[in-house]
């Protein structure tokens, strides 16, 4: 079973800051998991622990089995260009791009793909997936929030990671819009991803498998 298992992080910042104290979690293949709670509770931090984008003070990160706090930098890069897959609230698109111009970007620098046809090929295929066939030329000013939000996922999953990570991807969209990201990210864990978002958006709860709550950086409850 694939999995990142955080096991009894605190993330302490600027020796000051307790983020996250003693927080104990995993996120399975095939599984979407939400973590909510209140704006500054440690759930960016958590995502970020758990993505490999910044270290944890205490406790461990094993990812697929492996104990990732040994590895070097660039190891860790590796891992993590690999197995994980972001999606943020801001979209961050290169706005200089096409929409699968952007979903091109993860592959160019994974040395697994050689060719540049090949890459925009499969770009394309994932503009595809996410329901965009339409808007693959359009730059992302010409796109809406929630058309942004999935080029962001079909890049998210450029080099086919295990796992989608997501920090308030529905931060910036309306309703309807938001649901469709959901529900999007609910389909890609039917398919086989493990899929986390962090959220403090209630209307997450109709679509998860499982839901844990965080205040002051810690992890207060779990309901399924
Ligand atoms: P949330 O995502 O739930 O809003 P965060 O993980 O962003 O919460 O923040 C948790 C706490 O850690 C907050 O008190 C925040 O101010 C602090 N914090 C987050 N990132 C940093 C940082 N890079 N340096 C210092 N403090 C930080
Ligand atoms: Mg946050």
């Amino acid at each position: 079973m694939k999995s990142i298992c955080v096991k009894s992080l605190t993330k302490v910042y600027d020796n000051r800051v307790t983020a996250l104290k003693n927080v104990t979690l995993s996120i399975e293949e095939g599984s979407f998991i939400a973590v909510m709670g209140h704006s500054g509770s440690g759930k960016s931090t958590l995502l970020q622990m758990a993505g490999l984008l910044d270290l944890p003070s205490e406790g461990s990160v094993v990812i697929n089995g492996e104990e990732v706090s040994s590895l070097k930098k660039n190891e860790l890069a590796n891992v993590r260009m690999k197995t994980i897959g972001f999606v943020f609230q801001a979209f961050h698109l290169n706005p200089q791009l096409k929409a699968y111009e952007n979903v091109m970007l993860p592959m160019l620098i994974n040395p697994e793909y050689k060719k540049k046809s090949e890459i925009e090929q499969h770009a394309r295929k994932l503009i595809d997936k996410v329901g965009l066939s339409e808007r693959a030329e359009h730059y992302p000013n010409e796109l809406s929030g929630g058309e942004q939000q999935r080029v962001a996922i079909a890049r998210a999953l450029a080099n086919d990671p295990d796992f989608i990570l997501a920090d308030e991807p529905t931060g910036n969209l309306d309703s309807d819009n938001e649901a469709n990201i959901f529900e999007l990210l609910k389909e890609l864990a039917k398919s086989g991803k493990g899929v986390m978002v962090v959220s403090h958006n209630e209307a997450i709860l109709d679509y998860v498998d499982k839901v844990y709550y965080m205040k002051d950086g810690t992890l207060a409850e779990e309901r399924i």
